[in-house]
């Protein structure tokens, strides 16, 4: 199969993305399609979103996705799905595991990450991930439940007005929610899974130079109260892949 069409299809990658990383990142593509994690995970937009038992408190106003809202999450997710294969993710991933508390789950590499995926999204579920769109998602503005399948649940103002690498670091952290990862103790660092992965797509987690390791970049960002400016060394991963 070609790459471009092999690409649309492990990823869902719209064409003209898929088309842009042959151009310009063949051989990093070429290799992502060989055996890819988060490969065929498919979204399935739900119409009528039911709020789960005992969640009435968290989420409110079930929406229909807009047009706009489904464009931006397919285009979103399909990016993420490809970035975890890059040779930089897989750096920073399997570099940095010292910064997970211990949990019984707990990936030692980033192969084992990817054969524990597969089986959580792609062999229970068939990796189909419900999408369900609120008004209003009280607290992080996004949740992931594994529940009678792998569920996800955006704020719609959220979604339309987050910068992409906000949101592909979020989508990426509910994702992991879906596939049994969960939180260890308070948030207060980047030490569970579904943190971690989203602190590899960050600002500056690149930036060896400036951030000899993440633990350098965590620091600033809790000194700072925000994330890295996304430019030049900081950019982060899914901008230097997909910025034209
Ligand atoms: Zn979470």
């Amino acid at each position: 199969m070609n790459i471009i069409k092999q690409a649309m299809e492990n990823f869902s990658l719209s064409e003209q993305d898929a088309v842009h990383l042959a151009q310009n990142h063949s051989k990093i593509l070429a290799n992502a399609v060989k055996s890819p994690a988060l490969t065929s995970v498919s979204l399935n937009f739900i119409d009528n979103p039911v709020i789960p038992s005992n969640w009435s408190n968290i989420l409110s106003g079930p929406l229909k996705p807009s047009e706009a809202l489904k464009n931006k999450v397919q285009l979103y997710f399909s990016r993420m799905c490809f970035i975890v294969n890059t040779p930089e993710f897989i750096k920073l991933f399997n570099e940095n595991l010292h910064l997970l508390r211990p949990a019984q789950n707990n990936p030692s590499n980033f192969n084992e990450f990817k054969d524990y995926l597969s089986q959580k999204l792609n062999q229970d579920y068939d990796a189909v991930v419900n999408i369900s769109t609120f008004r209003n998602v009280i607290g992080a503005n996004a949740y992931g439940l594994r529940h009678n399948g792998l569920n996800i649940y955006l704020d719609e103002d959220q979604v339309l007005s987050g910068t992409s690498y906000n949101n592909q670091g979020l989508l990426l952290h509910e994702l992991m929610h879906t596939a049994g990862y969960e939180h260890i103790g308070n948030n207060d660092g980047f030490n569970d899974v579904p943190e971690y992965v989203q602190l590899l797509l960050m600002p500056g987690a690149l930036n060896r130079k400036k951030f000899p390791t993440l633990t350098d970049l965590i620091k600033l960002m809790s000194r700072m109260q925000t994330l890295v400016p996304n430019s030049g060394d900081n950019k982060d991963i899914i901008s230097h892949y997909f910025d034209s």
